[in-house]
């Protein structure tokens, strides 16, 4: 239905889709978001936040609004790799996020706290509450792509933002190390209960590049990302080597102006299926 806002619970239409339990949240009334991607990992450390981070970019480089909702809300690190330093300001409407250089729109926990390096020691629930705050209290304008920076695994946020949000897709990141197989199989498992497609797999830190001759070497051993996604019918897949170029550019704030975007290709890809 043209206008849908995705809360069956509130609308008398009688679509096929229809879920009558849908616990589906409304936005914040002033907010425009087109298209949601959440990034999901099946642990901490593996790049999840640099592969949103970088999905992000490309997209606010390809001329898209961009905004990336930081749900990491213990693990914060969306405002660092993109040098954002300011306080969240709210106006009598609601919150508004944070724009960084390049203009895109963040939302994080540390955008929120007095001091940045301060703990969040908190229960799950809260922790969802704040998230939930996010998407209903957070005024994004005319976003035509939000990223979502989803903690690492399968407990209370992910499953709160898989309920509450009308996500258009995932992307699962992984890397070598990772016991890949399983991760890929609790997040597409995860997904389809959700009936939320899987867009593609990241594999990051999928080998080095020989500074001398350019070759690629598989430090891991050899990948097995392709083979996977072809098993769970993920249709796009990227590799993203071990690059430190890439951690001085997160670790500097300059994540937006990275030259060499490798998710570059695997956005336009995204966004095509997406229309
Ligand atoms: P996660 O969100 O999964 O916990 P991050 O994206 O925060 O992981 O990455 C963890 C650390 O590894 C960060 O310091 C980040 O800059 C670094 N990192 C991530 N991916 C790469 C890469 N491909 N090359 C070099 N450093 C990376």
């Amino acid at each position: 239905m043209a206008g849908c806002s995705h809360d069956c619970s509130s609308c008398s239409e009688n679509c096929s889709s229809r879920d009558s339990k849908s616990l589906l949240k409304k936005p914040h009334e002033l907010s425009d978001i087109k298209k949601i991607i959440a990034v999901v990992s099946g642990k901490g450390g593996v790049g999840k936040s640099m592969t949103c981070a970088l999905m992000a970019a490309a997209a606010q480089n390809k001329g898209k609004v961009t905004a990336i909702m930081d749900a990491d809300i213990t693990g914060p690190s969306i405002p660092r790799m993109f040098g954002v330093t300011e306080r969240a300001q709210g106006s009598e409407n609601g919150i508004l996020p944070v724009v960084s250089d390049g203009g895109i729109q963040v939302m994080s926990m540390n955008v929120l706290l007095e001091n940045e390096a301060e703990p969040v020691v908190w229960r799950g629930s809260l922790i969802s509450g704040t998230v939930m705050q996010f998407w209903t209290d957070v005024i994004w304008t005319g976003v035509d792509y939000m990223f979502i920076d989803m903690p690492p695994g399968t407990g209370d946020v992910p499953l709160t933002v898989f309920q509450s949000i009308p996500l258009d897709g995932i992307v699962i990141v992984t890397s070598p190390q990772d016991l890949v197989g399983m991760i890929v199989q609790k997040a597409v498992n995860m997904a389809n209960m959700m009936n939320i497609p899987v867009l593609g797999i990241v594999e990051n830190m999928s080998y080095i590049k020989c500074p001398d001759c350019g070759r690629k070497i598989s430090v891991f051993g050899e990948s097995g990302v392709d083979a996977l996604a072809l098993e769970y019918g993920i249709p796009n897949v990227a590799k993203i080597p071990i690059d430190s170029d890439l951690t001085k550019a997160a670790d500097t704030g300059n994540i937006e102006n990275f030259q060499n975007n490798y998710l570059s290709d695997f956005f336009d890809k995204i966004s095509k299926k997406l229309k």
